[in-house]
């Protein structure tokens, strides 16, 4: 029994660089590495060339650029990283490929170049339409940049369109956010992804009491705001942090949720393979490491952890309770021997009355996402 070894897998790349990083960030990204842009699409190809060589052989039903900053890359880089997955081994003929934008690092004509290069979905990143709070996140943009950027995929001839926003900010009203959320529908993208900040040990506001989250109370009156303004605008909440209009989910983060194969290349990129019970790999983040061991021909990717049948059950589960969809109890049957409820009766038992069944599915309904880490220990 494999991790649905019928699924196609993804395809990730990493892009680590950004102009400025912003002090709230943990993510792997080098503002002080830009003179390397020029050619790491170069060692993104080489490094899918060695992959494929190892025996990856599927053909990609999902890309998806994140970072970082991948509105760095140039629309002919992307390109190039498109033209070698669609040689070897191949992009589905209905590949959804998605490219993280940052407005103000992108042009008009960038945004026309990347979608007759096969970029069918930009994920912008926003995260405040408010001019004094995207300073104190030191993003590069301002409101209108965000709203100009949305506008431009658009004209560009992009059709699905998401936007990044954050909730719980430090200091952050109700008010703040209802504005915040009036702006964001009022451009009607297809999909809104909305994160709940929290303070990063690795960033640069790490220690910083000022620079907090809102206390929980009203976090949990925030969250529930995000749920109820979204649900009555016809997004879906299929996801802690993402909504969707019908049939507008991001298939390529589904994947991942539903334990999907999936490559990832470039510097702090993760993968996981189906054979097995499921092995997952990564990277290292280290740019220098990643050039050198290409330009040597050697793939710089290494082993994270690989999975036995119980291990790949409850990872399953931990994945499969961030979405609406939950537990599909055949699918849990026909990957891994057993029914859901039998080899989970216990945790079951303790969390009666939070879990719901229906239709042949395990679910968290949407409220017990505020507390899903608690809730899912129970499964770990
Ligand atoms: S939040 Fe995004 S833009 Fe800011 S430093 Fe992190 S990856 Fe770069």
């Amino acid at each position: 029994m494999s991790p649905d070894p019928t699924a196609r897998p993804g395809l990730y790349l990493h892009i680590p660089f950004c102009r400025r990083k912003c002090p709230y960030c943990d993510f792997y990204s080098r503002a002080d590495r830009v003179e390397l842009i020029p050619d790491y699409h170069l060692l993104l190809t080489r490094q899918l060339e060695l992959f494929v060589a190892e025996g990856w052989d599927q053909p990609f039903e999902t890309v998806f650029f994140g970072g970082g900053t991948p509105s760095l890359l140039s629309a002919k880089q992307v390109a190039t990283v498109l033209e070698a997955a669609a040689a070897e081994p191949g992009l589905t003929a209905d590949a959804e490929i998605s490219l993280e934008v940052n407005p103000g690092t992108i042009e008009a004509s960038d945004l026309s170049e990347l979608c007759r290069a096969g970029a069918n979905r930009l994920s912008i990143g926003v995260q405040s339409f408010d001019d004094a709070r995207l300073r104190q996140l030191g993003r590069l943009h301002d409101a209108a940049g965000a709203i100009g950027a949305v506008d431009q995929a658009r004209r560009a001839g992009f059709n699905n369109i998401s936007i990044d926003l954050m909730f719980a900010l430090p200091n952050q009203t109700v008010e703040e956010l209802e504005a915040d959320l009036g702006s964001a529908l009022s451009l009607e993208t297809e999909h809104l992804s909305i994160y709940g900040y929290s303070l990063e040990e690795g960033s640069a506001w790490a220690g910083r009491p000022d620079r907090a989250p809102v206390d929980e109370e009203i976090y949990a009156r925030m969250y529930e705001i995000l749920h109820e303004r979204l649900d009555q605008a016809g997004f879906r909440h299929y996801e802690i942090s993402n909504f969707a209009r019908p049939g507008r989910e991001c298939r390529h983060n589904l994947g991942y949720w539903r334990r999907r194969p999936s490559l990832g290349l470039g510097a702090g990129a993760h993968g996981f393979q189906a054979s097995g019970w499921g092995r997952r790999f990564w990277t290292p983040p280290d740019l220098d490491r990643f050039a050198t061991a290409l330009e040597r021909g050697e793939n710089p990717a290494a082993d994270l952890e690989c999975f036995d049948r119980e291990g790949a059950m409850r990872e399953y589960v931990y994945l499969a309770l961030r979405t609406a969809d939950g537990i599909d109890e055949d699918e849990f049957v026909s990957r891994f021997g057993i029914a859901f409820d039998e080899f989970f009766s216990e945790p079951l038992q303790k969390l009666s009355g939070r879990m719901e069944r229906e239709a042949g599915r395990w679910y968290l309904p949407w409220k017990s996402w505020l507390v899903y880490d608690r809730l899912v220990a129970q499964f770990l």
